[in-house]
């Protein structure tokens, strides 16, 4: 079901993926960059990785490399860690309390630091739908609900939903209604997507999003924005939103940071490999944000930096090179029209 996400066409959209090392979304996340492990993930990473403290990450990384399972799982309980997941993900978690703990040790000594997002928020739209959606199909966003994690605290401390109205196609399909959960009488009460948008920004502004705090959308696949979005934009002739111009794309992070393919990093099967189930109802756009930010929440947990990877660029998909600082979105604006 999930892959469905990411192989619906778009109309409008030219999919491109460029610029840097990043994988492509069709190509498995089997190429990491080689100092990925010990690199540092910060503003200042420029490729000088000649600070001792890296050496001694990567030692640490090699003894872990040789680590049974069982080692692993006493190893992680004995330093009150998480013991759940397969044996990569076990791996990453113990490499990354170490990396985590000698950074700490090493910023305190003058060594590299760090800044990052004070919130994600994550973003997974709902639209209007046919089973095996024909191919010049004009999807548009019928849900948009947001769910925001505290970076610091790492639990979802807030949540926004709003259903959307849509104006060139009103009708539901009655696959759209079975999938989504969403009622007919549900859109028609709703405010078409540009007060829903003008709702959303006044949401992100009074919680001071890119003003006070710095934050990142987050999605999962890169088809929320480049695809629903992008078509929704043009639908309602306004301009595409440039706090929603780049994102992480969740399933780009999480191949990288655990080295699973692509294939593995549908919704439901991230959350399997991490020990987890879903809560609530698959395709309702709260529910799957929710679970999104679950897992979210446990990638930091296990110490992956989450960062910008993905980012529209007119009207192309592009992609974000690792190497990028690591910079917030910019200040939500009220939604303006296209000339
Ligand atoms: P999701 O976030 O996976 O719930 O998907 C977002 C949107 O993609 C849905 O609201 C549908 O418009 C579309 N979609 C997802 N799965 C399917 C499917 N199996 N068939 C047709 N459209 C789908
Ligand atoms: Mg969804």
């Amino acid at each position: 079901m999930d892959e469905h996400k990411e192989n619906i066409e778009g109309k409008y959209v030219n999919v491109k993926m460029s610029e840097g090392t990043e994988e492509g979304q069709t190509k498995p996340c089997s190429r990491i960059h080689p100092d990925e492990e010990t690199a540092p993930q910060t503003s200042q990473s420029n490729g000088d990785f000649s600070h001792p403290v890296y050496k001694e990450i990567a030692l640490a990384n090699g003894h872990i490399n040789r680590m049974s399972k069982d080692e692993l799982r006493v190893k992680l309980a004995e330093l009150k860690l998480d013991t759940r997941g397969v044996k990569d993900v076990m791996k990453k978690r113990l490499k990354n309390h170490y990396k985590k703990q000698k950074l700490l040790q090493s910023a305190a000594e003058g060594g590299p630091t760090d800044t990052y997002y004070d919130f994600i928020c994550v973003v997974d739209f709902e639209a209007t739908c046919e089973e095996d959606n024909p191919p010049d199909f004009l999807h548009e966003i019928i849900e948009f609900p947001m769910v925001l994690i505290d970076t610091h605290t790492l639990q979802i401390t807030d949540s926004f939903q709003a259903y959307v109205k849509p104006e060139v196609n009103p009708q539901l399909s009655d696959f759209c209604v079975k999938l989504t959960g969403i009622k007919q009488q549900t859109v028609d009460d709703a405010e078409p997507f540009p007060d829903v948008l003008h709702r959303v920004v006044e949401w992100l502004q009074e919680r001071e999003l890119g003003t006070k705090y710095k934050y990142a959308i987050l999605t999962d696949g890169a088809w929320d924005m480049s695809k629903f979005l992008n078509i929704q934009c043009r639908v309602s002739s306004i301009r595409y939103p440039q706090f929603a111009k780049k994102w992480i794309n969740i399933r780009k992070s999480y191949c990288n940071f655990y080295k699973v393919p692509r294939t593995q990093t549908k919704l439901s099967t991230m959350l399997e490999k991490l020990g987890m189930t879903y809560e609530g109802r698959p395709h309702c756009g709260l529910d799957d944000s929710r679970n999104i930010a679950r897992i979210a929440i446990r990638m930091l947990q296990d110490g992956c930096q989450l960062r910008v990877n993905e980012r529209m660029h007119g009207g192309q998909l592009l992609s974000v090179p690792s190497s990028a600082p690591v910079v917030g979105a910019p200040p939500p604006r009220k939604p303006s029209s296209r000339e």
